[in-house]
């Protein structure tokens, strides 16, 4: 799931009106939109080498776990118990404090092997932690790169979090499929491994 060496996203040349963004090859543009219409960013090369931990996940492979519940490590069914789903997600500085309610994730969920060795393998896990358990996780929208209305002198924001009924929503190119965790239950923290 997460990216591996010989893998990369690849700059496509784009086009933006006042109808949205869009890839300036039309072939390339009706294969890279999803049957909502939104516009997901290419892919390019095979996977080959070791993965690299710690990359944004891959998007094509994160869109199908995250769409399909599957464990980011190894993309087997998530972990689910009475409690909920299993997911893991970094502690972030701007996340303490944080009631992990209605927390929005573009990790995917976890299975429960991989909960016990993908923090040992992550680097963004290894810096803490938390396990949740999850009774919904709606999918509400993308991670992207969010391009500016034609005219406007503002540059594209790498990392938009655009939500399925936004406006932006045609302005934007995505990465990574988002859900907001809700009902969640925290199962235990980690702090950062020596
Ligand atoms: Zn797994």
């Amino acid at each position: 799931m997460t990216p591996w060496t010989g893998e990369s996203t690849t700059a496509a040349p784009v086009m933006v009106t006042s109808a949205g963004v869009a890839y300036t090859d039309p072939v390339q543009d009706a294969l890279a939109r999803d049957l909502d219409g939104t516009l997901w960013a290419l892919c390019a090369g095979a996977p080959t080498g070791k993965p690299q931990y710690g990359a944004e996940l891959h998007p094509e492979r994160q869109r199908a776990a995250m769409e399909g519940l599957l464990c980011a490590c190894c993309r087997r069914p998530a972990g689910r118990n009475e409690h909920g789903m299993l997911w893991v997600l970094p502690i972030l500085d701007d996340s303490v404090g944080t009631r992990w309610e209605g927390v929005r994730s573009a990790i995917p969920p976890m299975c429960e092997p991989c909960s016990t060795s993908a923090p040992l393998l992550c680097p963004r896990l290894r810096d803490g932690h938390v396990q949740l358990r999850v009774r919904e996780a709606e999918l509400i929208g993308v991670l992207g790169t969010l391009y500016p209305r034609p005219g406007s002198q503002k540059a594209p924001d790498p990392d938009a979090i655009v939500l399925y009924d936004s406006p932006d929503m045609p302005f934007v190119i995505a990465r990574q499929a988002v859900r907001e965790l809700r009902r969640t239950t925290v199962v235990a923290f980690a702090a950062a491994a020596p």
